[in-house]
């Protein structure tokens, strides 16, 4: 029989994840202690309403509502109550009491990340944060560990299921996205506020923290161009298929070589995915991760990006490299920032539009057109137009694919556009992610 020391491990929040991450420590205790070298002990689990009912269930004499007692009493702090606050001050609590955290706070980490991880430097203890982006899929410590020696150039991220599930269900079942959302409501996949979701602020701070890690420098949440999905219609999902793309919500994290040297371009927009792309293939509300790094080339991590078994999973494993830190000793992998590379503005990050115009269908249009975007240093790769309406005033629908072009020129061309005598409306203005 081995003998293990004994690490206490505080739960703060007793929640969707908390509740399993308390209900898979209890039940594996022993597997657990053999493959962290220590046996972990959950001494309690701090909520709010003790008497609220749990799904697993918790022990009632571990639930409490005092949790800088249960902080104060801790090796390792796992913080899954969310928020900003308690949360923030609970962690450097922990940290400055010595304890390793681990965290699922995606929204904590992309406000106060740098505060944090000084704060856990300072002491030589660890903040441990895998289930904060993409729930049960491994994507931090890939990024912080196995690609430690490569040079990441892009990461391309569905990091948001509830647009994922939204969008997908448009995209196979031909719905408007007001009842899919209402549905999506109905169903637990989408919050009774979906503002961060729709409106991709959720996306955006794991952008934050993705890209922060990937090009080792400070990445400020609003350093990162957002865009949500509200403004994309059935007319566009549909469109987008017949031309052989599917839209999707995209968190893009590059690193670009301009003319002052290497920049770090931080954005979530929908665009057009190739139906050949990977990324394609990610349906309902799925999240993947597809990482271009310079020798590797191309990675894809692909799972479930939320649920309360499937993020204590990551959460779980957290755990346990923090209790062999705790044998082992020695400081952990400390963050890394030193490539401090700045961020580029949107107006300069280089990608492609797909333009959808309904103009005037007579001579000389689609020269008046391809001189709009030739006059803005544009180039054209692809024009499909539809058949005529017909009529005294007959008007013809334009599809104009670009090559890549500065943001800045591509939104010059679209304003051009729609103060043109030859176009009737701008329909449909996408960005197209290149096949790969
Ligand atoms: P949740 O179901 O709302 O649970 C939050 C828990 O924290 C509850 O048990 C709540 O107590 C407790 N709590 C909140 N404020 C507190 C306070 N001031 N003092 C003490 N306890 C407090 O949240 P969740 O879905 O488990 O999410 C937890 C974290 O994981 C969040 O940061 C979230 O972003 C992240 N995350 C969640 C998922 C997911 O699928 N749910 C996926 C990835 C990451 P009561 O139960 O008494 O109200």
């Amino acid at each position: 029989m081995i003998e293990y020391r004994n690490l206490k491990v505080a739960l703060l929040g007793g929640g969707v994840v908390g509740a399993n991450v308390a209900d898979l420590l209890l039940k594996h205790a022993d597997e657990l202690a053999g493959r962290a070298g220590a046996g972990i002990e959950l001494i309690g689990v701090a909520v709010r309403n003790p008497g609220a009912e749990r799904v697993p269930a918790i022990p009632a004499e571990l639930l409490t509502t005092d949790a800088l007692a249960l902080i104060h009493g801790a090796d390792i702090v796992v913080e899954l109550m969310g928020g900003l606050e308690p949360a923030r001050t609970y962690i450097l609590e922990a940290l400055h009491s010595g304890a390793d955290v681990v965290t699922a706070n995606k929204a904590l980490l992309a406000t106060h990340g740098p505060e944090l991880f000084d704060a856990a430097e300072r002491v030589g203890a660890q903040l441990y944060y895998e289930a904060a982006v993409a729930g049960a899929i491994p994507i931090i410590r890939p990024l912080r560990e196995s690609l430690a020696g490569d040079r990441v150039t892009r990461i391309l991220g569905i990091v948001n299921g509830t647009t994922n599930y939204i969008l997908d269900r448009m995209d196979r079942q031909g719905e408007d996205l007001a009842p899919v959302l209402a549905d999506a409501q109905r169903l637990g996949y989408a919050e009774a506020d979906p503002t961060a979701d729709v409106e991709g602020y959720d996306a955006a701070q794991k952008a934050a923290i993705l890209a922060s890690l990937a090009f080792h420098s400070t990445v400020p949440l609003d350093a990162v161009h957002r865009e949500g999905i509200t403004g994309v219609t059935l007319e566009q999902v549909t469109a987008a298929r017949a031309a052989g793309y599917v839209v999707k919500l995209l968190a893009i994290c590059e690193r670009v070589e301009t003319a002052d040297g290497s920049a770090i371009s931080a954005r979530v927009h929908p665009a057009l995915v190739p139906l050949a792309h990977p990324l394609a293939a990610v349906h309902g509300a799925n999240n993947a991760v597809f990482i271009q790094a310079e020798a590797a080339g191309d990675l894809m991590f692909y799972g479930a990006g939320a649920g309360g078994p499937q993020t204590a999973s990551s959460v779980l494993g957290d755990l346990v490299s923090a209790a062999r830190r705790h044998v082992v000793g020695g400081p952990g992998v400390a963050e890394s920032t030193h490539a401090n590379l700045p961020m580029l503005p949107i107006a300069s990050v280089v990608t492609r539009y797909q333009i959808t115009l309904t103009v005037l269908d007579r001579p000389g249009v689609l020269a008046t057109i391809a001189t709009e975007f030739s006059e803005r240093g544009v180039s054209v790769e692809q024009v499909s137009q539809s058949v005529s309406t017909g009529g005294d005033a007959p008007t013809a629908s334009l599809v104009v694919v670009t090559h890549a072009a500065p943001e800045a020129a591509l939104a010059a061309c679209v304003s051009a556009l729609a103060g043109s005598d030859v176009v009737a409306s701008v329909d449909s203005v996408l960005r197209v992610i290149e096949a790969q």
